[in-house]
């Protein structure tokens, strides 16, 4: 079933749903198994599973420097069919326009229709370690509203270099990102807007958001989108802070801002056991305020570890 459907059927009920990892290369689904069976007595109606895109890592060799294209978790579509399968949940791969040609887009998006996987989520993807910004590949989108365009396409029957019978029509329902606190490369947080509005306009059925720890710059995105007429459900991620670490790494990394009640009562903490508990806290409020407030799913980023959101949704659920 389609997120947008899951979303209506809940007449107003808000739904709990996560996003996962795939395992490093070579590592095994069990892994992945392991950190999703305690979160299913929530009832997800879906999952997401991220994709990394290729990097290109140098290798020595005879003395001379070999560069060789790696994956390091691999198997986006394959995962989401083994958990629909194994679970009898709706997945939602990551489908990036970086890394990838609109050709191998289009297989991929192919193998997930045969699969009866009906919900994607399109999105840019990042510029690799040795680049300085991002850079389309060989041909492929540069913007995430491209990816968009293309997957609609695809509802419509009109592939790149054919036309399919009108009854053998994907059906995509498409997920992208929008960012409460602006996308890093954005010049603001009105322009990112706009941008976001274009992907709506172009079929984008519903809105993820990058994660936040202050819920008014949720609810403020929320009304600046509805202002400019961006009228699909957008659905806040959220994710606890786990470790120390934490501090510098996810505004590194997510480009986002951490509170200051948050960042003294971390600081505070002498172990990273008492991290997680403030983590485990901050995010079960954070969760109460946007389910009274009415949103239509709270949507974990669970990063492989389930165990402090299953603490979470036990409060919050
Ligand atoms: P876009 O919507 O294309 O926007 C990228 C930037 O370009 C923005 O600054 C936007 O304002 C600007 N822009 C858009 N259109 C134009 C235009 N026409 N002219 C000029 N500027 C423009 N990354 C992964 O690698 N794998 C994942 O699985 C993954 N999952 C994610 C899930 C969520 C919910 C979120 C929020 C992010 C995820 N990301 C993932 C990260 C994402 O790939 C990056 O944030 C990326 O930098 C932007 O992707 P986007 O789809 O938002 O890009």
């Amino acid at each position: 079933m389609k997120v947008t459907e899951h979303i209506k059927n809940a007449g107003g009920k808000t739904l709990f749903s996560f996003e996962i990892i795939p395992p490093k290369k070579g590592n095994s689904i069990q892994e992945l198994y392991n950190n999703i069976d305690p979160l299913m007595e929530f009832n997800p109606p879906f999952i997401d599973v991220t994709t990394s895109r290729e990097e290109y890592v140098y290798i020595e060799k005879n003395g001379l420097l070999d560069r060789k294209i790696t994956r390091m978790r691999p198997g986006t579509v394959g995962i989401c069919a083994a958990i629909k399968h194994k679970y009898d949940v709706d997945t939602v791969p990551h489908v990036l326009c970086g890394g990838f040609t609109k050709e191998e887009t289009e297989y991929l998006l192919v193998d997930c229709h045969y699969l009866g996987i009906e919900n994607v989520m399109a999105l840019r993807g990042d510029a690799m370690s040795h680049q300085k910004y991002f850079e389309a590949s060989n041909g492929g989108h540069t913007y995430a509203k491209g990816l968009v365009e293309q997957i609609q396409n695809l509802n419509q029957g009109k592939y790149l270099h054919d036309v399919i019978e009108a009854n053998n029509k994907a059906d995509f329902c498409i997920g992208v990102a929008g960012y409460p606190e602006k996308h890093i490369e954005a010049p603001s947080l009105k322009t990112d807007l706009k941008r976001l509005k274009e992907k709506v306009d172009a079929g984008a059925d519903y809105v993820v958001t990058q994660m936040f720890f202050d819920n008014q710059r949720f609810f403020e995105f929320v009304n600046a989108a509805k202002e400019i007429g961006i009228d699909v459900p957008i659905i806040p991620g959220i994710k606890p802070v786990a470790v120390k670490r934490h501090l510098q790494l996810l505004p590194q990394v997510f480009k986002i801002d951490l509170p200051e009640d948050l960042i003294s009562a971390v600081e505070k903490c002498k172990t990273n056991k008492d991290v997680r508990q403030v983590g485990i806290e901050w995010c079960i409020q954070q969760s109460k305020e946007l389910l009274a407030a009415g949103v239509p799913v709270l949507h974990y980023y669970s990063m492989g570890k389930s165990s402090n959101i299953q603490a979470i949704a036990e409060a919050v659920f």
